[in-house]
Parts: structure tokens; sequence; C-alpha cells
């Protein structure tokens, strides 16, 4: 049998079966003799209905169940450590993966519905200095099926169905591009979960000739650029990326981007006293962004305990109403799950795992 592999963790091994598109599954079900409709019954069972166990496939015969479990494997989460917030319906889940390293996801309750954040890596490599994925390093890149999993999971521990996906948790979804496609593409299948990608939004730090790729894939999901500061100096300080990839470039990608998809982007800012929230800063921001089919989301900085980034008490609002006075449209995010430390840049691969030792 060919393997289609999806990256090198998985050569040598059987194939990971919930990272595979249907016609992948077909092609490979057809190479091992069997009939092409067999592909699109496992992956309905896989996608629709959620099985995870080849022998609750139940309108599949004993034998080719058999064959499934030889050469297939469906790569499960499990959950580690499940933790609700008491000031809001926030759910956080440090999942463990089949090789023991650990991700976060968060369940989130909106007044519209269900909203979940998953991570698209073990880890982070960007580096930005208020985030707290970044500090215990990087590992690897999360496989499609992984990704997947924290919401199918979710959605059973929970029992739940969401009705918006954000890929801001841990890790940098456009350092994982091939998979998170993948992932998309899965998700938003119509024979599988069939999840329009308008109830997507995939946020990135601003890896510049990442969005003219995603561009040219004319995808209906919402872009979320982390900007946080209008200054060159400033944002290489606080987003190690911007050395590599800097504002006047970000924000032409980011013109290319909005007219190439006709898609409005939004910019997260994370307003941070004494680094970001000036109103110089406010000038210089309302400057790069006018005329442009955006929307500025603001972001109270959330705690890092090894850092000591802050936002003062009404600081992000007053922010927000300096870029109003200059004409920019921008609106604070709401904080959920602070106390359970499932807020935006608070999500960890090495969670809560010390006091589990
Ligand atoms: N790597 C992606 C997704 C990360 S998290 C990205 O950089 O966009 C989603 C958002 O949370 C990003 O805008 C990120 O910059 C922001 N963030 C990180 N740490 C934060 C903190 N301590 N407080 C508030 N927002 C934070």
């Amino acid at each position: 049998m060919s393997k289609i592999n999806n990256s090198d963790n998985n050569s040598g091994e059987k194939q990971d079966i919930l990272s595979l598109s249907l016609s992948e599954l077909q092609e490979l079900l057809e190479g091992m003799g069997e009939k092409k409709f067999r592909a699109k019954q496992i992956f309905q069972w896989l996608h629709v209905r959620r099985v995870f166990d080849f022998d609750e496939m139940t309108d599949i015969s004993v034998q080719l169940r058999c064959r499934l479990k030889e050469n297939f494997c469906i790569n499960g989460l499990f959950v580690q450590k499940k933790l609700e917030s008491s000031i809001d319906n926030t759910v956080k889940y440090l999942y463990r993966l089949s090789d023991g390293n650990f991700v976060e996801t968060v369940l989130m309750d909106y007044s519209f519905g269900r909203s979940i954040c998953i991570s698209t890596q073990v880890g982070c490599k960007m580096g930005c200095g208020f985030c707290a994925s970044a500090i215990a390093g990087f590992v690897r890149n999360l496989e499609p099926s992984e990704l997947l999993m924290q919401i199918y999971q979710t959605e059973r521990d929970a029992g739940v169905r969401v009705s918006g996906v954000v890929l801001m948790g841990i890790g940098e979804p456009l350092d994982n591009y091939s998979n998170v496609m993948k992932f998309l593409r899965l998700l938003s299948d119509k024979d599988g979960s069939g999840l329009s990608l308008r109830h997507v939004t995939l946020s990135t730090c601003g890896i510049v000739p990442r969005i003219y790729e995603l561009a040219q894939e004319k995808l209906q999901l919402t872009l979320a650029v982390s900007l946080h500061s209008p200054d060159n100096v400033r944002r290489s300080e606080i987003m190690p990326v911007n050395r590599a990839y800097n504002i006047e470039r970000l924000i032409e990608a980011c013109r290319h981007y909005i007219s190439v998809t006709g898609r409005r982007i939004t910019f997260e800012y994370a307003v941070i006293d004494g680094v970001n929230s000036s109103a110089e800063d406010a000038k210089k921001l309302a400057d790069l962004l006018r005329g442009m089919n955006c929307h500025v989301n603001l972001i109270p900085v959330n705690r890092v305990k090894e850092r000591s980034y802050r936002t003062s008490s009404g600081g992000a609002a007053a922010f927000a109403q300096k870029l109003g006075r200059l004409g920019i449209n921008a609106t604070v995010r709401r904080t959920l799950g602070s106390d359970i430390e499932a807020a935006c840049g608070q999500l960890r691969r090495d969670a809560g795992l010390a006091d589990m030792q």
C-alpha cells in the first residue's frame, strides 16, 4: 500500500487516517482492492458520527475492519486535565497527544454560541515577549488529525457543537502551513463536519510570505493579524518576527490579502501600559490603517507570571476612544477564562504539569 505522508512523524508507522482527505482515503482503499464507496462510509464514521474505534463501524465487514486496524491508526487525544472558569463558562482542556506531548484547547461561551480556540503547534518559535506559549520553546507541528481532534474531543466531552473555531491557541498557524490548510479542508468538507470557513478565524503574528500564499487559497475565513505596535523599533522588541518582516511589509501583504480575497482583516492589539498605548501610538496606528478594510480588536494584556506587562484598568477602552477620535473603529475583546489562565496568550504546552507529577 502506498503511503501518503503528512509529515516525517508518520513514516514507517500506520497511516494517520483522520488526517486523510476523502480522495486520499479512496485511493488507498482502492489500492487495497476495496470498493471506492467504502472510503466515504469510513470518512463519515470518523468525521460525522465521530466514531474512533474501527470495531464500532458496524456496516464495515469484520474482515475489512481488521485490515483497517493493520494499516491505519486513529490519532486520539486524551483529556489530561480540565479546568472550568467560575466567572464565565469557559473550559480549558490540557490534552495529551499520542507521543506524550501536551497542548491546550479552550471552549468559550458567547451569546451566539460556543466557540473553540485550538492550538496549532506544541510550543511556539515566535518568541513574542508578552505571550506564555513561547516560554517553554517549540517541539513540533500538530498534524491535521490533532487539530481536528481538539474540536471533536472537546465537543464530545462537553456535549456541545461549536459554531466557531479560532486558531489562536499555542503556536503560529502559518508556521504549520500545510497541516493547517489540510485541516481547514477537512473541517469544511461537505462529507465531513461541513463547517463553513466563515466561522473560522486564523490568527498570525505576521509571516509575510505565508499571508501571500494564504491569499491565493481564497478561503472565506477571517484573517486576524497580531500587530501590537505601529512602530518598528517597539514591535521588534516585543515581537521578534518583526525583524524579519517589518510593519511596512506586513501592511502591504495585508492590503494584498484584502484586495485578493475581498475579506476584511482584524488587527489584534494587546494594550500594554508604557509600551503601545500612548496618544502617539494611537496617531501612528490610525495613519497606518486609515482607509483599509479592517477592524481593530484591542486586548487588555493578560497576565503571564514570568513577565511584567500590564494594562491599567480602563486602559484598553481609553485607547479605543483615542482611535475612535482619529476615525479608526476599535473594539475591546472580552477577556474569558482569566481565572483558569485560558485567556489570550496564557496557554502553554507544559501547563499545570508540575502539579500533576
Ligand atoms: N501565533 C498567533 C496566534 C497566537 S494567540 C498570533 O501571534 O497571532 C492569539 C492572540 O493573543 C495574538 O494576537 C497574540 O499576540 C495575543 N496574545 C499573546 N499573549 C497575550 C497576552 N499576554 N495578552 C493578550 N494577548 C496576548
